[in-house]
């Protein structure tokens, strides 16, 4: 489907939609305007070394302010921006005002290490992407080290060969890439074989049922050790419990994301989080214990 098929394209509403399809069809109708008013926010997700505790990063995730339906969740709107090819305009907003954001943190000397940003297929397409980044780093002063890029291997299916030249592009600009939801597509290993990606985020599925069934825990632990032996990172999405983390602090995970440590945050919050320097024991009914 052609990036630019969607945007003169009006539904009519018909009164025989249901509550779930009357919102799709509004917020199909109301994205190119949302953008123009940038209705956006970006909430920010800390990422956690398991061991240590320290604050390693985080990763940005969109949520649209919607005037007649509130807080939307991406899940609800990415798709309908990539249908649309608005998916571009939209990526691209987001990374201005991440780094925006960042570089006001820096004014105000906060650790923050680094972001990552998720990029859609739609974006990496873009003949220009690369320059569009060096651009915005170089508009807003920011190192390309505090930035990464995920990813999904669904950015390769199509346009192989240009993709795998942008991406190469972005780490030699100094930018991390790192591959999302490993573990839920048709033929991760091939994948894992061909993205030069940096790190490899381990999807949460492999998480929710690791306290039950032994099979999981040992893909996982399988997992690791391949990402170890080719020199990637791991980051471990979706720790919900303690004894999720007491488990996967026995792997060579570098680090982790959940709701445990943090649902995701708005800026002030995360401020905050931040300030703190670690992730602290929670101390009421003994549950986590800060190792230091
Ligand atoms: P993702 O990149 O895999 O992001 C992780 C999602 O898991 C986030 O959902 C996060 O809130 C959620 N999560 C984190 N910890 C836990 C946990 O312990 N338990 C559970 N059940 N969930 C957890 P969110 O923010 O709703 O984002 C959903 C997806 O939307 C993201 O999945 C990503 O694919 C996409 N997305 C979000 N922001 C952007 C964006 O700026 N651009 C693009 N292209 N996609 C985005
Ligand atoms: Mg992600
Ligand atoms: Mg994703
Ligand atoms: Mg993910």
């Amino acid at each position: 489907r052609s990036k630019f098929e969607g945007k003169n394209q009006y539904q009519i509403y018909s009164p025989m939609m249901n509550v779930n399809s009357l919102k799709m069809f509004t917020l199909k109708n109301d994205l190119k305007k949302a953008i123009v008013n940038e209705e956006f926010l970006v909430y920010f997700q800390p990422r956690i070394n398991p061991k240590t505790f320290e604050i390693t990063g985080a990763e940005a995730l969109i949520r649209w302010k919607h005037p007649k339906w509130g807080i939307v969740s991406p899940n609800e709107f990415i798709s309908l921006a990539e249908e649309t090819g608005l998916i571009t305009n939209l990526g691209e907003w987001l990374i201005k005002q991440v780094c925006k954001q960042i570089m006001g943190w820096k004014g105000r000397k906060l650790n923050f290490k680094k972001i990552s940003i998720n990029i859609s297929s739609l974006q990496l397409f873009q003949i220009d992407f690369v320059d569009k980044i060096l651009a915005i780093i170089k508009e807003q002063n920011i190192n390309p080290q505090w930035l990464e890029f995920e990813i999904t291997e669904s950015v390769i299916i199509d346009r192989e060969e240009q993709v795998l030249r942008t991406l190469s592009e972005l780490k030699n600009v100094g930018i991390s890439i790192a591959l999302d939801d490993f573990g839920t597509g048709y033929s991760s290993l091939n994948y894992l074989r061909k993205i030069p990606c940096d790190i490899v985020k381990i999807d949460k599925s492999f998480i929710s049922d690791i306290e039950v069934n032994k099979e999981t825990f040992d893909i996982l632990e399988a997992t690791i050790n391949l990402c170890k032996k080719l020199n990637k990172s791991v980051v471990i999405e979706g720790i919900e419990t303690t004894h999720q983390l007491s488990i996967i602090q026995k792997l060579n995970c570098q680090e982790f994301q959940g709701y445990l440590c943090s649902k995701p945050l708005e800026e002030d919050q995360y401020i905050k989080f931040l300030q703190k320097g670690e992730w602290m024991s929670r101390g009421t009914e003994g549950q986590v214990q800060c190792p230091s």
